[in-house]
């Protein structure tokens, strides 16, 4: 049966993915690595933090869940390694690749290096969805990697010998509709293309050369080109995600301004974006920015605007109220029927990390729930208020 997306709420809501991995799954990622635990070891503890994770996530009452993406290394790194450290490296990939992201405390996330071709992914995202809805007894949805940020794993004015940037990159383009496409054949209601490298690509950070390349067109481009693959009725429940990134409770570019970015993004013929907009400096401006530069017709689908309500590096719960309100604000700009709900990024992109604004992971997982209940509670209230159903 085709996934409504208002049953339930009115205004539609939807998580991104992450969620913190408990802190013993954690350790047992850090012990694969080092080679005191089996994969089958590693794969018992994710499999504990997927039922937890979905049973904790149903009990919200969101319509629509996610897995909290505990298989993964990271929503960018599941096509080519199985650990943040590099354990189980895509066999088209060697070390020392260039700097993915780099966070203000100083801590930054490497990339490893193409070597050879033809790239294939090593798992595709279905591959841990259809573990998950065993567990799962409401719709799933699931996100995948742009091909833009795979993209990065050729370093800027690296050429190899056999296999060039072009070809690399018609292939990823096939390996991410290949993607979407095994999600859907696998169950997920929704899928949702993650682009955190967009506003980076904006950043111009001469530390880091690929943010200062002007790549934002062409990492568009890419995406457009696996979503115009899809028939209007596959593109309604396709998305795109934007948001500052996520690591350790900091962001990577969080002071790149939208506007730019959203009305490339709103190019892409996606039925529905997730936008980043609690933690912005001037939410009245994210609303604005999306109000401004909506697309009555993508190509045969009215998108939907999801934005931010959740500030997920922020551990003081939000309360359905302020939800509410914030919703009700942000129709000051955006359409009412355009709009949606959803959590500011992922809870927890990376594998590894200790969330240290909460303090403790395991402590950061039920102040997650907490907060996504809000969410749908408060959706529910500004649905009301708003006479959207
Ligand atoms: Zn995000």
């Amino acid at each position: 049966m085709t996934y409504n997306p208002r049953t339930d709420t009115g205004i539609p809501t939807e998580p991104i993915g992450s969620l913190p991995r408990p802190i013993k799954l954690q350790e047992a990622f850090a012990a694969y690595d080092t080679g005191k635990i089996s994969k089958a070891a590693l794969q018992d503890e994710q499999e504990k933090a997927i039922r937890d994770s979905i049973e904790k996530y149903e009990a919200t009452g969101s319509p629509i869940i996610a897995d909290g993406e505990q298989w993964w290394s990271s929503f960018a790194t599941y096509p080519f390694m199985a650990t943040m450290a590099g354990t189980d490296l895509n066999p088209c990939c060697g070390p020392g690749g260039q700097t993915f992201a780099l966070f203000p405390d100083g801590h930054y996330k490497a990339m490893p290096k193409l070597e050879r071709g033809p790239f294939r992914y090593n798992e595709y995202a279905a591959d841990s969805l259809e573990k998950s809805l065993r567990y799962a007894s409401k719709p799933m949805k699931q996100a995948v990697i742009a091909p833009s940020m795979v993209s990065l794993l050729l370093p800027l004015h690296v050429t190899l010998s056999n296999y060039s940037r072009e070809q690399f990159e018609s292939d990823l383009v096939d390996e991410c509709e290949k993607d979407i496409r095994k999600a859907f054949d696998a169950g997920a209601a929704r899928v949702s293309i993650d682009f955190t490298e967009g506003r980076l690509s904006l950043k111009a950070d001469p530390r880091n050369p690929w943010t200062d390349a002007g790549l934002l067109p062409h990492f568009i481009d890419l995406i457009s080109q696996v979503v115009d693959r899809f028939t209007p009725e596959e593109r309604a429940n396709i998305g795109v995600h934007t948001c500052a990134g996520s690591d350790a409770d900091s962001n990577h570019s969080a002071e790149v301004p939208y506007n730019t970015l959203l009305p490339a993004m709103f190019s892409i013929n996606a039925g529905y974006f997730l936008i980043q907009a609690a933690c912005e400096a001037d939410r009245d401006a994210t609303y604005k920015m999306i109000g401004d530069n909506i697309r009555d017709d993508a190509e045969g689908v009215k998108p939907i605007y999801y934005v931010g309500v959740i500030w997920c590096q922020n551990p003081n719960p939000e309360t359905p109220e302020e939800v509410c309100d914030a919703l009700v604000r942000a129709a000051d700009f955006i359409p009412k029927e355009r709009l949606g709900s959803t959590d500011d990024c992922g809870f927890s992109p990376f594998a590894i990390d200790q969330k240290p604004a909460y303090g403790s992971p395991d402590f950061a997982r039920e102040i997650a729930f907490q907060k996504i209940a809000a969410r749908v509670e408060g959706t529910k209230m500004a649905a009301d208020k708003l006479g959207v159903s």
